[in-house]
């Protein structure tokens, strides 16, 4: 599903990608961890094209991302993304918050654009909320409404940067509870995150980043128990 050969990232001189050789299967999931400022989320952007990769090769579904419009375009139909911050858009209700992109990417009809979105926002168990706006719901509820907005473009792929680290504690489980549905149900994902036991439960790979580089990557049985890095060792230290 994705398919990242010898990437960089450069900002000015500094390297925030290295080298990075990734390969992601359909309906596999990946957990991506590592210390502050190793090249999580500049990972997970660069799949998504928010940030545009110097060197080497993307390959998303088999589609070459490459700088043109056209490119970008066909890559971000395939994945979906959410965030820390849940970037929903304040002024609008929930539901126009869902259907906005299936209908002007799409060119969904409003009705079979509500339709898709209601039945997401009922999966996420948030239906109820559908006519509030974002301000009025819970971080929790918020983060559940960003991702049933992104499944609403009907992505292949999902991509997590910690979508639960803003959330207050009794929040998290909501939302990994979400996302470990996800897994069930055969998605490809790739998440960054900091909560462990949903790493030792839902992932099928451990992907270690350290100063850019991909140094680890195991089974989470093995990954938890026998660190291969030095580096890998004292992460899992400080976390768990
Ligand atoms: P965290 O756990 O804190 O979220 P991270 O592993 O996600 O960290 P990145 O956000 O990918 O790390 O950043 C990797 C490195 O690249 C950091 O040193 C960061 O300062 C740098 N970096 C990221 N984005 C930019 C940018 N737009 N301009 C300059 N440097 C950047
Ligand atoms: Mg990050």
């Amino acid at each position: 599903a994705v398919r990242m050969e010898a990437v960089y990232k450069r900002f000015g001189d500094f390297a925030a990608l290295s080298e990075v050789d990734l390969r992601v299967a359909k309906g596999e999931r990946i957990v991506v961890c590592g210390p502050s400022g190793s090249g999580k989320s500049t990972l997970i952007r660069c799949i998504n094209h928010i940030e545009r990769h110097d060197e080497g090769l993307i390959y998303v579904n088999g589609f070459e991302l490459k700088p043109e419009p056209k490119s970008v375009d066909l890559v971000r139909r395939e994945t979906g993304m959410v965030f820390q911050s849940f970037n929903l858009f304040p002024h609008m209700t929930i539901l126009e918050n869902c259907i906005l992109a299936p209908m002007s990417a799409h060119g969904l009809g409003r009705r079979e654009a509500e339709d898709r979105a209601m039945a997401l926002l009922e999966k996420v168990r948030i239906a109820d909320q559908a006519k509030k706006f974002p301000i009025q719901l819970s971080g929790g509820q918020q983060q559940r409404v960003a991702i049933a907005r992104a499944l609403c473009m009907q992505p292949k792929i999902m991509l997590f940067d910690e979508p639960t680290s803003a959330l207050d504690p009794e929040m998290v489980k909501e939302v990994l509870e979400t996302m470990k549905g996800l897994a069930n149900e055969g998605m490809t994902m790739l998440c960054v995150t900091h909560e462990m036991g949903f790493a030792r439960e839902v992932a099928d790979r451990i992907v270690f980043m350290d100063k850019g580089r991909i140094i680890e990557q195991a089974k989470p049985e093995a990954f938890f128990t026998a660190p291969q890095t030095e580096r890998a060792r004292h992460f899992l230290d400080q976390i768990i």
